[in-house]
């Protein structure tokens, strides 16, 4: 079906008004609890070289970057996520360490556009430079708890550790150089099933059989203590990755009782992440009513070598959760915050000659801090009325060529229907 050339491309959608209102209310409340975990507002550019992008995101995300030359030839992309940006700008930055840095902003992905995934979104992102304490890690994931429980949404964090399950992979027998795929497919579990994961390893070189035991060991979840055991159930694991990995679990899981937020979270080995600069713990946070939104709302883990490809080595985790989910998420269960856009004033006019007075009425008002309207269309009083109430305005300034003479102006309240004769000099 052709594209009508008057609505927007594919994937991309317009804000109106009410739906934009909503949204700065959902950000004001972010950015109040970025405050409370002390990080401070960035933003990275939309548009980056497209080698920053490529450097260690991973091939599925690359075939998604929007890529175009500008007019001297360079090679160029629209962001993808906003980690890579702050990664870039803390190389390139002298800001002591860590850094907590977080930002709002809007990205591009070529993904198909489907329910929860757009070509256009926005994120809420939140990031520390410079620690490889696991409490940073646990800090990252008890900010994603915290976000949630201010919208009062019923969630769950599960959680994994790439390094585990590369020393599972490696356990199988997974060959090095296949590891990087592996995590790509097992990405796709949860979005096209095991039997088209499998199939997807075959061509991409990986052994169905040993792709079949990795897929069957990523089942394991529950409690750290139910996650030991399982693992140290499996066949030879003695790769040291996985008591390293554990070891990070543990500590985890401690931390997490210290932020008070563990009883949301829970360990889940097929949670790894879809772009390749994880390399530690990663976690993802769903609402708990899966039908509402099957999708993640916030995922993010620990990156560590992400930084040092821009040039500063230098440890990172974080977390980033999409706004449009929040906001389906929300809407769905009647908790999108309400956000009145009305003004405080409508300067309504008996005659259209006295428009020059409207305009000086609504000037000293909006002076004074009051938001006012004033009637722009030529309409008799009563439709100016009757717009007045439409954008709930709470008060209505009447000018009357009789009042006028007085130097007055009728003032109507909205509410009441009370009016009262003001001096305009009072205002
Ligand atoms: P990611 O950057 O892929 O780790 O995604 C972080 C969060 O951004 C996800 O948990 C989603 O809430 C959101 N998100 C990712 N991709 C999309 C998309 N295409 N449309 C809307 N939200 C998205």
């Amino acid at each position: 079906m052709p594209e009508n050339r008057f609505q927007p491309p594919k994937g991309m959608r317009d804000i109106y008004p009410e739906e934009m209102a909503a949204r700065q209310a959902i950000f004001s409340k972010i950015r109040e609890i970025m405050k409370l975990y002390s990080f401070r507002e960035v933003e990275p550019t939309k548009i980056e070289h497209f080698e920053t992008l490529a450097a260690k995101s991973g091939e599925e995300i690359e075939k998604e970057i929007y890529t175009f030359e500008d007019k001297a030839g360079r090679k160029l992309g629209l962001r993808f996520d906003l980690t890579v940006g702050m990664a870039r700008m803390v190389a390139s930055s002298a800001y002591p360490l860590p850094v907590r840095w977080f930002c709002i902003a809007d990205m591009f992905r070529y993904e198909a556009p489907q329910k929860g995934r757009y070509r256009a979104f926005w994120q809420w992102d939140a990031e520390i430079f410079g620690s490889s304490s696991i409490f940073a890690d646990a800090e990252c994931i008890a900010l994603g708890c915290d976000a949630m429980s201010a919208f009062d949404i019923e969630f769950e964090v599960r959680m994994s550790n790439r390094k585990l399950v590369e020393g599972i992979m490696r356990v199988v027998g997974i060959p090095k150089n296949k590891i990087l795929d592996a995590f790509r497919c097992v990405d796709k579990l949860q979005k096209i099933g095991k039997e088209n994961v499998l199939i997807e390893m075959e061509k991409r070189g990986i052994d169905p059989e040993k792709g079949e035991k990795v897929l069957d060991a990523l089942k394991i979840s529950g409690t750290y203590k139910d996650v030991e055991e399982s693992v140290k159930s499996l066949n030879n694991s003695d790769d040291p990755l996985i008591p390293e990995a554990l070891k990070e679990m543990c500590m985890l899981d401690k931390a997490l009782k210290f932020f008070g937020v563990d009883k949301h979270c829970t360990f889940d080995l097929s949670i790894v992440r879809g772009l390749d600069y994880y390399t530690g713990i990663v976690f993802e946070g769903y609402a708990t009513n899966r039908k509402v939104l099957g999708s993640a709302l916030f995922g993010g883990g620990r990156y560590d070598g992400l930084v040092g490809r821009y040039g500063k080595d230098v440890p990172a985790v974080g977390l980033a959760g999409g706004v449009e989910r929040l906001m389906e998420v929300l809407k769905a269960e009647g908790k999108l915050p309400s956000v009145t856009t009305a003004p405080d004033y409508f300067v309504a006019f008996v005659t259209p000659e006295l428009m020059d007075v409207c305009a000086s009425i609504a000037s000293k008002l909006r002076k004074r801090g009051m938001a006012a309207e004033m009637e722009l269309m030529d309409r008799s009083l009563s439709k100016q009325l009757k717009r007045a109430s439409r954008i709930g305005a709470k008060k209505v300034i009447i000018v009357g060529p009789k009042e006028l003479e007085k130097d007055k102006v009728k003032v109507r309240d909205m509410e009441s229907g009370e009016e009262v004769l003001v001096e305009v000099n009072n205002l």
